[in-house]
This record gives structure tokens, C-alpha cells and sequence, in this order.
């Protein structure tokens, strides 16, 4: 009997949280996937390292300062070495790829996420932000291009694992839920004087920084919101959110007889890569199971958008809509960098993602170019309020 070709896969971000467990699932299951090229921005040591154990065809790290490092450790190897962000984004084309995981962090990832597309590659999408940032483009170029998207996110995940076997039948509401991430139940008061090390430490879920602290500013579930409504066409009153500070309950579909599916599962994104990389078809694993027994009760808060107003700013800026999803993660990016070093505290945050929100100018209809704009002056703006 005639095997498989391997699934070729290029993995965007491979030195991250999502990349390196998508290796891990790829050395899992090598009968099935190869690794065709890997790229990282600046972890130099672990590409290197990555690159001698998977044999890609190419590498590329972003930060070309790294390139000679990088080219002399593998000079033994067959390797293909690049350097640069505008190779990241060529990368993501090549011919012999059927699937792209685009696992790096933020804005970076629209301009290799489109080429992708117009090259008809199969998106693993682990890069929320580029549906945050540009969701029209983006879905409009994947209906063009008939480039399936496939969600690695975990509640999105879990909502296209509910939507499965479901054809046609409407949804009548998402329900995305949330861990309350840190600070679920600190009072305003003891927000003021949280710390970036406090907030990178999450309950249950092990991530890389950026998307840790968004998770306890709850900006992470404010853009998950907007990625549900691209990925599944709802519209922003059809989308709930749910705290469920267990994390097992992945998320929620509820259908228009008022029947509600869930996904559950242990919180391990090894699950959601590999699903992403499988569908519609699932591969035994010896990842942990759920125990019912370890765990009595799942429990279920609203939440608080008083505390954590970047909840609404999510909203407000889906509701809008052009590019002002842009705007606040552009304002996004710059605070949270700004609070990882101690710059601006916990609360400042939002205050100043307002700011941004309410200063940088709105485009109804926003070309690729108004994106890039956007994303600059917005950029420049937040960091001026930040002075
Ligand atoms: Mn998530």
C-alpha cells in the first residue's frame, strides 16, 4: 500500500510557546509531518538547536544581526539560511508547504499570514492578532484564495471542534470562555500595584509573555472576541463571554433550538496544534486525561469590565469596526511592552489604550497600506502618552 506524502509544514515562530510544542507534536507523529522551514525573530540558540534536530529545508530569523551566528552553526547541514523580516514573509510561500503555522507574536504576523493565503496554504492560525489587526482582508483573501483557516486558539478550537458535523445550522451564540486569568479576584485597589511578575505567572495556562499579561488584562480574550467573529461570521451581540476559571471547558456553541455543545479537555495546546494540523481527522495521544474525580465543580462568573475595561475597549472597537481594531492593538502592544519593563502599572494600561483609541484616526475602510499606517502612527501615538 502506497503511504501519505508527509504534510510539509513551515512553522512561523518556532521558538515560542505555540512553536515549540508544535514540534513536539510533529517529533510525535514524524510518520505523518515534516518540517519544512522554521523561523524566529531572536532566539538564535533554539533555532539553531531546532534546525539540527527537524533538518528544514530553510530557516530564517527575523533579526538579521543573528544571521551569521546562525548561517556558520548549521554550515555543515543542507540548510537554506535567511535572514530578515521581509524572508519571513516569503518563507511562508513556498511551493512544497501545505501548512503554515503562524505562531508569532503580534502585528508581525499580517504581512507573512497574507502571503501565505495568496499562496493557497492551509493556515494554522495561532497568531490572533492578525485577525484582530486586519480580519476583513484577511477572510476575503482566504474566501479568494480558498485557503482553509484553521484556528489554533484554544476556545476557537474548541468552538470549530462544536461546529464540526454541523453543517449549515446557524449558530445562535458563541460563548468564549475565560480563565480571569491572575488577578480574577483582586479588588481595583490592590490593581494599582500589581506587578509584571505577578501577571506572568497564569493559573493554568504556560505561555509566552506577551500573551500572559494579555490574559490578565483580559485584552487577550478582548481579541479572541474579535478573531470569533471573523472565523465564524457572527456579530459582536452574538458573541458571550464566560469566566471559567478551571479552564476545562474550552468554549461553547449554542444553536438556535437552544442546545449548547462544549469541548473540553485538559488546558495543553498541544491538543488545538495538532487538531489544527489534522482535521477532520484526530490521532491518538498520550497527552493527559481529564479526571472527573480530581475536579468537583466547574464554576462560571461574568466578567468584570470595570476592573478589566479592556473587555469592553474589544467591543466597542469590534462594533466600530474599520481599522480601529488596529488601533487598539497597535496601543496594545506598546503598553504591554511598556509594563514588562516596569514603565506603567497594571491599570495604566487601559487608561492609555483609551487615549489611543480616542487620538488616532478612524478609517471606516481601511486598505492594506491604511493597516500599516495604522499600526505606526498608532505606535508613535501610544508611546507619546506613555512619556
Ligand atoms: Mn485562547
Amino acid at each position: 500500500m502506497e503511504t501519505a506524502p508527509k504534510k510539509q509544514i513551515a512553522i512561523l515562530g518556532s521558538t515560542g510557546s505555540i512553536g515549540t510544542q508544535a514540534l513536539d507534536v510533529i517529533a510525535a507523529n514524524d510518520s505523518l509531518f515534516e518540517v519544512y522551514a522554521l523561523t524566529a525573530n531572536n532566539n538564535v540558540d533554539l533555532l539553531i538547536q531546532q534546525a539540527r534536530k527537524f533538518k528544514p529545508e530553510m530557516v530564517t530569523i527575523g533579526n538579521d544581526l543573528h544571521y551569521n551566528k546562525l548561517k556558520e552553526a548549521l554550515s555543515d547541514l543542507p540548510i537554506k539560511v535567511f535572514a530578515g523580516d521581509e524572508s519571513i514573509a516569503q518563507v511562508a510561500e513556498m511551493q512544497p508547504i501545505d501548512i503554515v503555522l503562524t505562531a508569532m507574536v503580534g502585528y508581525s504576523g499580517l504581512k507573512p499570514t497574507i502571503n501565505a493565503i495568496k499562496a493557497r496554504k492551509k493556515i494554522a492560525l495561532a497568531n490572533k492578532e492578525t485577525l484582530v489587526v486586519a480580519g476583513e482582508l484577511i477572510c476575503e483573501l482566504a474566501l479568494k484564495n480558498n485557503a482553509a483557516i484553521l484556528p489554533v486558539d484554544s476556545e476557537h478550537s474548541a468552538i470549530f471542534q462544536c461546529l464540526a458535523g454541523e453543517g449549515n445550522n446557524p449558530i445562535e451564540k458563541l460563548i468564549l470562555t475565560a480563565s480571569g486569568g491572575p488577578f480574577r479576584t483582586k479588588s481595583m485597589h490592590e490593581l494599582e500595584h500589581v506587578t509584571s511578575a505577578q501577571a506572568l505567572k497564569h493559573p493554568n495556562w504556560d505561555m509566552g509573555a506577551k500573551i500572559t499579561i494579555d490574559s490578565a488584562s483580559l485584552m487577550n480574550k478582548g481579541f479572541e472576541i474579535i478573531e470569533a467573529k471573523w472565523l465564524f461570521g457572527v456579530s459582536p451581540d452574538q458573541i458571550q463571554v464566560v469566566v471559567h476559571p478551571q479552564s476545562i471547558i474550552h468554549s461553547m456553541v449554542q444553536f438556535t433550538d437552544g442546545s449548547i455543545k462544549a469541548q473540553l479537555g485538559m488546558p495543553d495546546m498541544k491538543l488545538p496544534i495538532q487538531y489544527a494540523f489534522t482535521y477532520p481527522d484526530r490521532l491518538l495521544t498520550d497527552f493527559p486525561r481529564f479526571d472527573f474525580d480530581l475536579c468537583s465543580q466547574f464554576t462560571f462568573e461574568r466578567p468584570d469590565m470595570e476592573r478589566f475595561r479592556n473587555l469592553g475597549f474589544a467591543y466597542y472597537a469590534m462594533e466600530r469596526g474599520g481599522n480601529m481594531p488596529c488601533i487598539l492593538n497597535a496601543a496594545n502592544e506598546v503598553v504591554v511592552a511598556a509594563f514588562l519593563k516596569d514603565q506603567i502599572g497594571f491599570l495604566q494600561m487601559s487608561d492609555i489604550i483609551e487615549e489611543a483609541l480616542a487620538k488616532s484616526e478612524f478609517i471606516a475602510k481601511p486598505t492594506y497600506d491604511d493597516y500599516v499606517d495604522t499600526d505606526k502612527n498608532t505606535r508613535i501615538i501610544t508611546n507619546d502618552l506613555i512619556k
